[in-house]
């Protein structure tokens, strides 16, 4: 049976700014015909087209015959100056009525080619979108805990506002949020019984991740079992992560983590030997769970 790759090719609608340093990006056409989203917390790879060109170039859905790896062999095989900048997201809503889905982007200094891409973005932008993809699939237990810890900086609001918006009428959540100021702070709708404890860095004067470790080490935590979430700077985030292991005795299978970004590396820099280590740790951790 012919295969298909969920690779598609989306145009942007709208823009909207939602904070000043965070900007809703609303995407439809054809190829979300058909979408479907069955989870919070989903991520995705978006293709940024290099200058002069008004789309990204990329292998097609069909292309490696339906296998992710050969078809990533055949993006790399694009010419380097051709070869569209690759960086992940999350799917901030889906809208089937409207065939669209938003993407919400951080505005941040130092800006890579994302960033610039969205501070310039306007309708009928084209970006490539591959995923979301059973590869990176994960079934959280949303609800079936006493409460669920969620902790991330501004990259990972949007999944935090997913996995918010997702909770079980009366579920209860605590969320550590740090961002640059009062200005970016957003609003859920939800069902859950949550508690925003939001960081300010600027009037802290702290850089970035520092705020949040400080203030999930000093948290009292409420009593029961707990889910814990974590997503942001992945210095940070190797911090918290051994933080509620080591100190709060949570175990390695009730927390979900992911490094977003690093401080001062690009998304096309080589992985540190501490990101291979969080590799085989998250590799480690899903072979537990698949084993029972
Ligand atoms: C699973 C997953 C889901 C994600 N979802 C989202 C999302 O929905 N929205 C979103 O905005 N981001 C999200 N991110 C983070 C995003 O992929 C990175 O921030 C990415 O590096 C941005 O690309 P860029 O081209 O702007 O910067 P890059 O070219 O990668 O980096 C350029 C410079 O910017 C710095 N930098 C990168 N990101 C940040 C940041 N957030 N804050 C401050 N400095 C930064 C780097 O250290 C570097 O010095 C997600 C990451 C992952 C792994």
């Amino acid at each position: 049976m012919e295969q298909r790759l969920p690779v598609r090719f989306i145009q942007v609608t709208e823009v909207t700014r939602l904070t000043p340093h965070m900007a809703r990006i609303t995407f439809g056409g054809p190829d979300l015909e058909g979408f479907a989203l069955d989870a919070p917390d989903q991520q995705v790879k978006l293709y940024f087209p290099r200058p002069g060109r008004s789309g990204p170039r990329l292998p097609g859905p069909k292309d490696g015959d339906g296998d992710v790896m050969r078809w990533y062999e055949a993006y790399h095989a694009i010419p380097e100056d051709e070869r569209p900048w690759m960086r992940s997201y999350t799917i901030r809503a889906h809208h089937p009525g409207h065939t669209t889905i938003d993407i919400d982007f951080v505005l941040h200094d130092d800006a890579g080619p994302a960033t610039r891409w969205a501070l310039a973005a306007g309708p009928g932008d084209t970006l490539g979108m591959y995923g979301p993809s059973a590869y990176f699939a994960k079934a959280l237990p949303l609800g079936t805990t006493d409460w669920m810890l969620l902790a991330g900086d501004e990259a990972a609001l949007p999944a935090i506002g997913t996995l918010v918006e997702a909770l079980p009428r009366g579920a209860r959540a605590v969320a550590y949020i740090e961002v640059a100021d009062a200005a970016e702070e957003q609003r859920f709708e939800t069902e859950g019984e949550v508690t925003v404890h939001w960081l300010h860095r600027a009037a802290a004067r702290a850089g970035h991740g520092e705020l949040l470790i400080e203030a999930v080490r000093a948290g009292r935590f409420p009593p029961g079992s707990v889910f814990a979430w974590l997503g942001g700077e992945a210095g940070a985030v190797r911090a918290l992560r051994r933080h509620l292991i080591e100190e709060r005795g949570i175990g390695k299978r009730d927390i979900d983590f992911a490094g977003y970004w690093r401080l001062r590396l690009t998304q096309d820099d080589a992985p540190t030997e501490e990101d291979l280590a969080e590799a085989r740790e998250r590799l480690a951790d899903a072979q537990a769970g698949a084993d029972g």
